[in-house]
């Protein structure tokens, strides 16, 4: 949102100012008290949290004022600072939403409603406009009374298109949203089939849902997913917009031919009469019924046909509510959320078996005790399975699995009980075959690879641990570190160093980061094409990218006069102003602009009408080594410079920022607006100048398994050159299924050693390609099967990543980027 005087944004949501202090401006709105901006005002809302508990560190923090319930201002101290009572925060938040929608008049607001898809739905919009016109898009699946205020309060104030998720659960709910969001056009997904619970009817759930689209302007439209035609009846009822169901000729028709492997061959048949055979990147009917709305929408929205088939072409869902892994053996574990709703589970169903063999079965394996699950509804579930042609039930003795196993009597599903998942996980290891499809459903807080990874995890010989509550708590210690103005910018360049950019990027957008820092620009569109809506800056985009940089929002970073003379000819054609950050090269000879050019291109950019500068950065090169710090004070002073040739021109909100991990540790200085965290998302420390000033916590584990071993007679050698040689009567050696292709380089040989439950094993002859050996003497516990630690951390065992780095004289980071596509990365969330 733009600047507001706070006096005026108490008039706006009708508080009053108590202990008011200096006028200052109002940028931005904040629910945590340690993420503030500079320009925040913090809410204290209700909740699992109270608030009102943290109103004096969010002011100590640095907030404007605090919005607090005018009931609890006696409790609060009244020192502490400016505060603004109000009848009810959430409400207030919520008004302040609806003023900054209300000043967003050029915006087109696309609202997202019904009961499954609204996420991919939206997400599939985003990210079909991206290319076409600017688009902001709701992040995640916020859609409740606070997602959406936070999510209008978050649409920038320049983009031509918002679209914005939301959900009722309750009816009224709607009515708060609508107000909110005041929609120019509605996608409305479908009614689902679990009404009945809160709204009475069906017809009471359509009509709950249906009042978003009541304020349609008679230009507006309304696209309906749901093929009830009484819905339809309502809809016209309620809205004088045009309603839209699926298969008016007005909207594009997708029909799913075949599946192939991981994907989908549709037809797409557009209004205009283009139509094209096309690979989607999904093998989910239901999907695909997401993605046809979407491309509705686009339509409606003016995206013309050949640019939509471009973009339909290059869609990839995201995989965040399913997950699937294919294991050595073939067999196919799909982790899905428990959702008990028949349309929900059989379109998990249905996903599941498109991955089947032909000679396969589908497994469906309940992990979800579902406490509370009716008679009915167990009913319901067990119609699904036995229509969905499920031949195995694995649940537990839970009493809703006892009555899932009575509705399937007869119907010749074979059903298996265990007291509980350990028993359950055990069977199914064992019974899952080649070909065979295992559908995990568990409880919506348990990620579903936290226990059934493990089904994986036995296939897989190599795997890269990713333990993303260690990333959330390393971005913790930077926040707190680098204070609540500081930007954070999330470095995911290279895979997010090994690991998986799209997973890591949402972990970091979770835990609060503000940016995301990528190397080219296919990395950037990625990110942006798997739903990703965070900025992101490019650090080496070519000229040749910059009509993508366009296209896809993203940022570069001009560190050449090329660049700057390509930017300027892409954005003055696409019409659209494009932000850049300014590169310097303050020393370190690596990218970037020297100062005096820095300056000049200031100068060009001050008078550029297609290019604004938003920021201005630099790069160190030994912020880490202690004996380096004059050259390191010298790159910021000559950064320095630069900074206050640009304040002079009279530039103004620049992000100047200079620091990755090292120097953001080391040098408070260097971290200007923003800090670039790369390896220190990790736990990793760059060195070990760094490691008595931040507590990071260790998140990154390869480790590997033993799959053969050899007694060996004295004098006997193992490996390419026999570099090691047997010397006592009962040596044994053990091979590891992991080598330099996987991530265990050859020079891994000087770390000498690796871990098997803890103790450490040493390394026996050279690396090869695909495997190591390890010197297993003396170690009675070392079997067959067991899991090898190589680096990082691993069921409580810890080998540094750092010491393994320095023993082979190179750097953590040349460590992890070079775990190869073989080794299997599994996310935990502990
Ligand atoms: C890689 C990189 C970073 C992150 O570095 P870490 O040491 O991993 O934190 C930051 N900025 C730029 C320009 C980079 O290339």
């Amino acid at each position: 949102m733009d600047p507001v005087p706070v006096t005026e944004v108490a008039s706006i949501i009708g508080g009053t100012v108590h202990f008011p202090a200096e006028e200052r401006e109002v940028g931005s709105v904040a629910i945590h008290s340690d993420r503030l901006q500079a320009d925040s005002l913090f809410f204290a809302l209700g909740g699992a949290t109270d608030g009102h508990r943290f109103v004096g560190r969010a002011l100590a923090n640095g907030a404007i004022a605090a919005v607090v319930a005018a009931d609890r201002l006696a409790e609060l101290p009244r020192d502490a600072g400016p505060l603004i009572a109000v009848a009810d925060p959430l409400a207030a938040l919520q008004a302040m939403a609806a003023w900054w929608r209300a000043q967003l008049t050029a915006t087109t607001f696309v609202a997202v409603i019904g009961s499954n898809g609204k996420t991919v739905t939206k997400d599939a919009l985003v990210g079909l406009l991206t290319g076409h016109r600017t688009t902001y898009g709701s992040p995640g699946s916020y859609n409740s009374q606070l997602g959406v205020a936070l999510s209008v309060l978050q649409c920038p104030a320049d983009v031509p298109i918002a679209v914005i998720e939301a959900a009722a659960t309750e009816p009224g709910e709607m009515a708060r949203l609508a107000r909110i969001v005041a929609p120019d056009a509605v996608v409305f997904t479908n009614l689902g089939s679990r009404s009945v619970q809160s709204f009475g009817s069906r017809e009471a759930h359509a009509r709950e849902l249906l009042i978003m689209a009541a304020g349609l302007p008679a230009d507006g439209w309304l696209i309906m997913g749901e093929p009830d035609p009484a819905v339809h009846l309502q809809a016209r009822d309620i809205t004088k917009a045009r309603v839209l169901p699926v298969g008016d000729p007005a909207l594009p028709r997708l029909t799913r031919l075949r599946h192939v492997e991981h994907a989908s061959l549709v037809r797409a048949a557009l209004p205009d009469g283009a139509a094209e055979d096309l690979l989607v990147a999904t093998p989910s009917p239901e999907v695909l019924t997401d993605l046809e709305l979407a491309m509705g929408a686009a339509t409606l929205l003016g995206m013309g046909s050949a640019e939509l088939l471009a973009a339909v072409a290059e869609y990839t869902p995201p995989s965040t509510r399913m997950q699937m892994w294919r294991r050595p053996d073939g067999a196919t574990v799909v982790g899905e959320l428990a959702n008990t709703d028949p349309l929900a589970l059989s379109s998990a169903l249905r996903t599941a078996r498109s991955l089947m063999g032909a000679h396969g079965r589908t497994l469906m394996i309940i992990g979800d005790p579902l406490a509370g699950l009716d008679a009915e509804r167990a009913e319901a579930m067990a119609r699904c399975l036995r229509a969905e042609h499920v031949q195995v039930v694995c649940g537990l003795t839970a009493e809703a699995h006892g009555l899932i196993e009575a509705a399937l009597r007869g119907a010749g599903v074979e059903v298996h009980r265990f007291p509980d998942e350990d028993r359950m996980r055990a069977f199914v290891a064992t019974e899952l075959r080649p070909e065979d499809v295992a559908l995990v459903h568990v409880p919506r807080d348990t990620m579903v690879t936290d226990d059934w990874m493990h089904l994986v995890e036995t296939a897989a010989a190599t795997r890269l641990y990713v333990d993303l509550a260690a990333v959330k708590s390393n971005v913790a210690a930077f926040r707190k570190l680098v204070g609540p103005h500081t930007k954070l910018m999330g470095v995911v360049k290279a895979d997010a160093y090994g690991t998986n950019p799209v997973i890591v990027a949402h972990t970091l957008r979770e835990a609060g980061v503000d940016w995301l820092g990528v190397a080219t620009t296919e990395e950037g569109v990625a990110l942006r094409r798997a739903g990703v809506q965070m900025p992101i800056l490019v650090f080496l985009a070519v000229p040749g990218d910059v009509e993508r940089l366009v296209r896809h929002r993203l940022t570069p970073s001009l560190y050449s006069v090329e660049m700057y003379d390509a930017a300027c000819r892409a954005a003055a054609v696409s019409g659209r102003r494009l932000d850049v950050h300014v590169e310097v090269d303050s020393g370190m000879h690596r990218s970037g602009l020297y100062p005096e050019a820095a300056i000049d291109l200031l100068a060009k950019l001050r008078d550029s009408e297609h290019l604004r500068l938003a920021g201005l950065m630099s790069h160190l090169g030994c912020p880490d080594d202690p004996a380096e710090d004059d050259l390191t004070r010298e790159q910021l002073k000559r950064f320095g410079t630069v900074c206050a040739a640009a304040a002079d021109m009279g530039f103004e909100d620049v992000v100047r920022h200079t620091a990755a991990t090292a120097a953001t540790i080391r040098f408070p200085e260097a971290r200007y607006d923003m800090v670039r965290i790369g390896l220190g998302l990790y736990g990793i420390q760059p060195s070990t100048a760094t490691s008595s000033l931040i507590t990071l916590t260790p998140g990154v584990g390869l480790v590997s398994r033993i799959v053969e071993i050899h007694d060996m007679a004295p004098g006997e050698r193992v490996g390419y050159g026999g570099l090691f040689r047997a010397q006592a009567p009962g040596t044994r050696i053990a091979l590891i299924a992991a080598g330099y292709y996987d991530a265990v380089p050859r020079a891994f040989r000087k770390v000498g050693f690796v871990l098997v439950n803890g103790r450490r094993c040493d390394i026996a002859g050279t690396i090869s390609m695909d495997s190591m050996a390890i010197d297993i003497t003396g170690h009675p516990d070392a079997q067959v099967g067991s899991d090898v630690l190589i680096f990082g951390q691993y069921a409580g065992f810890s080998s540094p990543v750092e010491q393994a780095a320095a023993a082979m004289d190179t750097v953590s980071h040349e460590l992890l980027s070079q775990v190869g596509p073989r080794v299997q990365r599994i996310f935990t969330q502990h």
